[in-house]
């Protein structure tokens, strides 16, 4: 096979990562290039050529593609409608489509939902009125979201009454807008999926997130469910797989009801935060399968060989500015940071993977030493 120049729209953390999977293939992958906004991005740092240009500028993009053999992008918000443009100067996975669909909250649930596919109950909204009216169905609370561009719980308004209506509607300031039934969860999963350019594929092990100010703050690898659970949630996210079109790794996140029923959250046509623990914890990383799958090789082996927790190190509160790490060294501690330069509240700038590699400590053991660990793997003023 030719070896190939790979494009990323996105150069953080993620594009980060994915270059630094490209990197170990050089057999299939010659180059990396990133379009991303912030000069010397996380991406460049690690080796990719960077474009530095806005996610949604038009040019930026076609120059990415007209430079690129196959095109894939770490973040959701990218414009579909100039990727369609793209499509004909190359390879883009995900495909646009997929994004479309995806990017507009609204339109996933229908596609799901349109797919035998179980969501949370949800509805379109356009105006007070029609909130007035609709909420009446779902009862309080009730989460009024924005269709698009919205991440880490940013574009949530809980309504717990009928006199939250007016301030929620009024938070979006004339964004499209849905309207969704609370869900009484127990738990928050997610399951990693990859689907290859012939059509094969494969889920990891289903994990826990444990989530923080709506941050994702901690992953569990493997999930702390029945195997009924684990089984109906890679079920579910195979059957997912199967009705998007496209390529890639998918980031399938899923609510467990108190009654052990799964009803997807969202889906992000990207590599996931909650598929980090990959790096260490199984046989095949979520972004060298993410590039397995674009390029259409055979997928690597999905499975966890060691249960594994990962701690997302975000921007502390009381400071924003140049920072530095502690140092610190466990045996079973993989830090890694994202070449941030500047700390801000809730800046996702690293994570640490803790990882059973003896398998004698088990999730338990490693939920104590996470406790011991956690506020000393935190970033100071440099
Ligand atoms: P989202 O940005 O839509 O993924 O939502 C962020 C977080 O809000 C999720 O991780 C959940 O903790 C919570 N959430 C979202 N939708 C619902 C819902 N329908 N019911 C209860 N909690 C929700």
């Amino acid at each position: 096979m030719l070896k190939q120049i790979l494009g990323i729209i996105g150069g953080g953390q993620l594009g980060m990562m994915l270059t630094e999977a490209a990197k170990k293939m050089p057999e299939h992958i010659s180059d990396v290039i990133v379009l991303d906004p912030t000069p010397n991005c996380s991406a460049s740092q690690v080796g990719a050529k960077q474009i530095v240009g806005d996610f949604k500028d038009k040019n930026a993009i076609l120059e990415l593609a007209s430079k690129a053999d196959i095109l894939t992008y770490e973040i959701e918000s990218g414009d579909s409608s100039v990727l369609k443009i793209a499509e004909s100067k190359t390879t883009i996975n995900p495909s646009p489509e997929t994004l479309r669909i995806i990017q507009d909250k609204f339109l996933q649930k229908s596609f799901l939902k349109d797919n035998g596919i179980a969501v949370t109950d949800f509805v379109e909204i356009t105006s007070l009125d029609d909130l007035r009216k609709k909420i009446l169905d779902f009862g309080y609370p009730a989460l009024l979201k924005a269709r698009r561009d919205a991440y880490d719980g940013r574009g949530n308004f809980k309504i717990k009454s009928e006199s939250d209506l007016e301030q929620a509607l009024n938070y979006f300031s004339g964004k499209l807008l849905m309207l969704e039934r609370f869900v009484d969860f127990k738990m928050e999963v997610s399951v990693i999926a990859a689907r290859n350019t012939k059509g094969q594929i494969v889920t990891y092990p289903v994990v826990e997130n444990i989530h923080e100010n709506n941050i994702l703050k901690m992953t569990i690898a493997p999930a702390r469910v029945t195997k009924n659970v684990a089984s109906e949630a890679e079920k579910i996210a195979k059957k997912t797989m199967q009705v998007l079109h496209g390529a890639g790794v998918f980031g399938i996140e899923m609510f467990v009801t108190r009654q052990d029923h799964i009803l997807i959250n969202e889906i992000a046509p990207r590599v996931h935060n909650s598929g980090h623990h990959t790096l260490q914890s199984s046989k095949t990383s979520q972004f060298e399968q993410h590039l397995r799958a674009i390029i259409g090789l055979e997928l690597g082996d999905p499975t966890l060989i060691h249960p594994t927790i990962m701690y997302n190190i975000l921007g502390p509160d009381n400071f924003q500015g140049k920072y530095k790490m502690p140092e610190i060294k466990l045996d079973n501690l993989h830090i890694k940071m994202y070449g941030k330069e500047e700390s801000k509240p809730q800046r996702k700038l690293g994570h640490f993977n803790l990882v059973d590699e003896k398998g004698t400590e088990g999730i338990d053991g490693l939920l104590e030493s996470i406790n011991l660990v956690k506020d000393r793997i935190s970033p100071i003023p440099a």
